[in-house]
């Protein structure tokens, strides 16, 4: 264990920050900046929350899967799971709306209509570039959030702040992998707030994201025009897409590359390991996710919403497996590569 020092050192030096919120909303000391966090001060404390949550000091994987799966064990690339297949919301009004199939609003909805949390994490945005953190109660509140928003999001802070204040009830999460590691070492790690309350994690497949600076370039390409939709189509397109007001801009993924952090570039977690399920893209098939069940409760939950027609699914080919699988391995692979550059050996089980 550690504290801000060791943040310092380890993280916030190395430009490794994700920018996830979870220390910037627990510590004065520290301070959002561009996305990222950075110290104003040091607070002279050997140890704190800010480095033990923190999705990028030391995680045993396996420790964290026997907390959460009540198994340590998991498929290479994976990680734990029970099964794996295709899902689309129930209703064409939400699916018109979402990012692709729309089963992550989808089974939003259903644990709200049927009383199974009070508040829902998530991230939405005023511009359609920058993201904002939300707290959704309401059906509308949810709607509004559809879609993906391609910088990081400092999410996991706004649970953090319900936490610290006894607020919000049953908690729901909707989070990149990054995020869900940072929220499931809180809830392991934590010894006085009411971790019990975060009832359901969802995590979303994530290759990488963009700093806080990819901001003004986006701003620079759609020049004044509102965007609906910004989409990354799977290869061999190698396109940045917004669909706008006023029809579709696209540009090659090299002019955005430059605005991967580091942090994304020792990421090895792809499909959010620690999710109680897991959403995706279905490559080549649109209006589809790929849904990765996982934890006990996860799989109870998103049974029900099939059963009462808010999710429908299909069977996830054996190739788009595979292909899953691969891409999940690579992703790895790279991770392993990377931190062995930069010397950083905080993961464990992995
Ligand atoms: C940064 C990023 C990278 C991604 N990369 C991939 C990828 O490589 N491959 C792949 O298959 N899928 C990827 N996804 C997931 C994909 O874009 C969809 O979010 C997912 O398939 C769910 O689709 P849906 O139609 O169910 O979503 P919707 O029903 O439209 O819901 C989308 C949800 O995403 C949340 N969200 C939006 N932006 C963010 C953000 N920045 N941080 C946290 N949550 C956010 C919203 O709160 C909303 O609840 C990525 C998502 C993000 C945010
Ligand atoms: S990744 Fe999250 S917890 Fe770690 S330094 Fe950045 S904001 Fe803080
Ligand atoms: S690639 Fe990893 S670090 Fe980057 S946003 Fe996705 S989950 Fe977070």
């Amino acid at each position: 264990m550690g504290g801000p020092s060791e943040l310092h050192s380890k993280v916030l030096s190395s430009g490794l920050c994700t920018g996830c919120g979870a220390c910037t909303s627990i510590c004065p000391y520290l301070n959002a900046v561009e996305g990222r966090a950075v110290i104003l001060e040091f607070c002279g404390k050997e140890e704190g929350r800010c480095y033990t949550f923190c999705p990028r000091t030391e995680v045993d994987l396996q420790y964290l899967r026997e907390r959460i799966f009540e198994t340590g064990e998991g498929d290479p690339s994976l990680g734990f799971y029970s099964s794996v297949l295709k899902a689309r919301a129930g209703r064409e009004g939400i699916r018109k709306r979402a990012q692709y199939g729309g089963t992550v609003s989808s089974l939003l909805l259903y644990a709200l209509k049927k009383g199974k949390v009070d508040s829902i994490i998530l991230t939405g945005s005023p511009d359609g570039i920058y993201p904002e953190p939300r707290i959704a109660k309401t059906e509308e509140e949810v709607l509004s959030c559809t879609g993906s928003r391609y910088l990081l999001s400092p999410s996991v802070g706004e649970v953090v702040r319900l936490l610290r204040k006894g607020e919000g009830g049953r908690i729901a999460f909707v989070g990149t992998p990054c995020q869900v590691l940072a929220l499931r070492k809180l809830q392991v790690y934590e010894r006085e707030w009411e971790v019990s309350r975060i009832k359901l994690v969802i995590g979303l497949f994530c290759t990488w994201a963009l700093s806080h600076k990819a901001g003004e370039f986006l701003m620079a390409k759609l020049r004044g025009r509102k965007v609906r939709k910004f989409d990354i189509p799977p290869p061999p397109a190698n396109l940045f897409v917004a669909e706008t007001e006023n029809g579709r801009i696209e540009f090659p993924l090299e002019e955005i590359r430059s605005f991967i952090p580091p942090s994304c570039r020792i990421c090895f977690d792809m499909t959010a390991e620690l999710a109680d399920l897991s959403v995706g893209m279905v490559e080549g098939e649109e209006g589809w996710n790929t849904v990765i069940l996982r934890s006990a409760g996860g799989i109870e939950f998103f049974e029900e919403a099939r059963r009462e027609g808010e999710v429908e699914t299909a069977p996830l080919e054996g190739e788009r497996l595979e292909h899953l699988k691969e891409a999940s391995l690579t992703k790895r692979k790279r991770s392993a590569e990377e931190r062995e550059k930069l010397g950083a050996s905080y993961l464990r089980g992995g």
